[in-house]
């Protein structure tokens, strides 16, 4: 059992589903297999759930699960890949809806870059599928390995946010099905509340079975990438006015073990994208094969078992001397350097070794990651690292971006930055993580900043209330007991953080 445990019960064994699942009891009816309890993890590995995983193929499919549930009473856990940190995408005896088959490319117009997809394609796929016709997702995540249908459940950003927005704004309609059964096509002109609140709308209010959204142009396979070395949250904040404002990407990492004078050091990376004759070969640089990510280090050692031989370093100690080591580097030989780095490298650097997450096993690790408006954000996010200090839980890995307000319902976003700060969770700081995570709270609401969902394990109902507020908390729930009446849709974080949209 993990150590930080905030939303599951002791016990996750589930009871058997009652007989509603059976296929003796709803004549007439595809049943669904009772064979398929599965446990289901958090990416954090931090939470766990029981589960009746079903895995549609089709639309169809997905009707029959619905029906099912809406006639048996079940809840139903929407779940892509299962890539967001905490309590998503799981639901402790629901069935979980789980839509990686709904994989499948619809439509491509390589002239407009309009591409229409199931669910469950993976953005690895979208973006191995356009690039050869000089096309590029124009917002992605730090992996690869996430699904569509995810992407927008949470409304996911990339490294330029504050340049494209989060991907609903490139979105032009994707198709709904509701718990009620409905079958709706939303877009900015048709339905418009709807796409405004189910994208970003954590699986609550249906099933996007297809979307169709706009690819970004791009003239060559590489971009050029500049690093700088920075001294503060304040110089980072600085060469983002000076320099990241006019960069197509903006990303800092920070050194989350440094402390006192040295606090919020770390290392900017700004990247260009390439125009006509900077690139000399563009339909080469533009090949998949130039794109992949290698799969061995140096040439020899495979990639799949860097993150066994990463476990000596994975304490405190050992990541002490890894940030110390990658900021001394950078700062001395990486500084102001420019090189050149395909969109998947510079893009997917979590990518690079696969299971990296491994290092914190046994107990897992959280991602706090906050957002908050450029005026308070250099004193909220210097007052969490020391409060990290203070309470001696040190962030092994610290990142920065840069962001700007968006038209979403449920927007983790705001005009200013975001720290996301992944944290271990170890026999020993369960207690200390669990009075941090209260701390950076209140740290955060205080400069009023915002969550972001797809990353969060501890906020409660409160928090939640006070950073959305009660009005957005009131038309969200609205929307969900217009489209799910019965409150079938349902995960962990909605219990956790909204009482399952039962009583607000
Ligand atoms: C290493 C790593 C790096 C990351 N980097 C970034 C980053 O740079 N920027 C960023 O914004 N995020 C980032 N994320 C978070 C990630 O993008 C989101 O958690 C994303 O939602 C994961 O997609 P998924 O397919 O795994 O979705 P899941 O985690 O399975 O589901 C996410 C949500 O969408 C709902 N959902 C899933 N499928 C559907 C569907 N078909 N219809 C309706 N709702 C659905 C689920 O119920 C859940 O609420 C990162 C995650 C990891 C692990």
């Amino acid at each position: 059992m993990s150590a930080l445990r905030l939303s599951a019960p002791e016990d996750t064994s589930a009871a058997p589903v009652s007989s509603a699942l059976e296929p003796d009891a709803i004549p007439g009816f595809t049943a669904l297999p009772v064979t398929t309890l599965e446990q289901v993890e958090s990416f954090g590995m931090n939470l766990e759930a029981m589960e009746y995983v079903h895995r549609p193929s089709t639309l169809e499919g997905i009707r029959n699960v619905f029906e099912i549930a809406r006639i048996g009473g079940r809840k139903v856990a929407l779940r892509g890949a299962g890539r967001s940190y905490g309590d998503a995408s799981m639901g402790r005896e629901t069935v979980g809806l789980d839509l990686t088959r709904m994989n499948r490319i619809l439509s491509w117009d390589p002239q407009a870059g309009v591409i229409e997809v199931e669910p469950g394609v993976l953005l690895r796929d979208l973006w191995r599928y356009c690039i050869g016709d000089g096309w590029w997702p124009p917002v992605v995540s730090g992996t690869m390995f996430v699904t569509m249908g995810g992407a927008l459940g949470m409304n996911f950003h990339g490294k330029n946010n504050y340049r494209m927005g989060p991907v609903g704004e490139h979105v032009l309609d994707f198709d709904l099905l509701t718990a009620a059964g409905e079958l709706l096509t939303c877009s900015r002109e048709a339905n418009a509340d709807l796409f405004h609140a189910a994208i970003g709308g954590i699986g609550m209010l249906g099933c996007f079975t297809r979307i169709r959204m706009k690819m970004k142009h791009v003239e060559s396979g590489l971009l050029s990438v500049d690093a700088y070395a920075t001294n503060s949250i304040a110089d980072i904040m600085q060469k983002f006015e000076e320099r990241g404002n006019r960069a197509d990407y903006f990303v800092g990492w920070i050194d989350c073990f440094a402390r006192g004078k040295f606090i919020g050091r770390g290392l900017v990376h700004e990247a260009n994208y390439l125009h006509g004759s900077d690139d000399p070969n563009p339909a080469q640089t533009l090949r998949i094969e130039n794109q992949e990510l290698p799969d061995t280090i140096f040439g020899i050692l495979p990639k799949s078992i860097l993150w066994r031989l990463m476990g000596p370093l994975s304490n405190d100690l050992g990541m002490r001397l890894v940030n110390w080591a990658k900021y001394t580097l950078s700062s001395t030989i990486g500084n102001h350097k420019t090189v050149r780095q395909s969109h998947a490298a510079f893009a997917f650097l979590l990518d690079y070794v696969p299971n990296w997450k491994f290092v914190y096993r046994p107990h897992g690790f959280i991602q706090f990651q906050s957002f908050v408006p450029q005026e308070t954000a250099q004193d909220c996010f210097n007052s969490q690292l020391q409060a990290c200090h203070n309470a001696k839980v040190i962030p092994y890995l610290g990142v920065f971006k840069r962001h700007r307000k968006d038209e979403f319902l449920l927007t983790h976003s705001v005009n200013g930055y975001s720290l996301a700060l992944d944290i271990p969770i170890t026999a020993r700081n369960s207690e200390r993580l669990a009075k941090l995570t209260k701390e950076l709270t209140q740290i955060v609401l205080a400069a009023n900043g915002r969550f972001y969902m797809a990353k969060d394990s501890v906020l409660d109902q409160a928090s939640a209330r006070t950073y959305l507020g009660a009005d957005t908390i009131a038309t969200f729930t609205e929307l969900k007991r217009r489209c799910d009446p019965q409150n079938i849709l349902q995960t962990d974080m909605a219990n956790r953080l909204f009482a399952g949209f039962e009583t607000s």
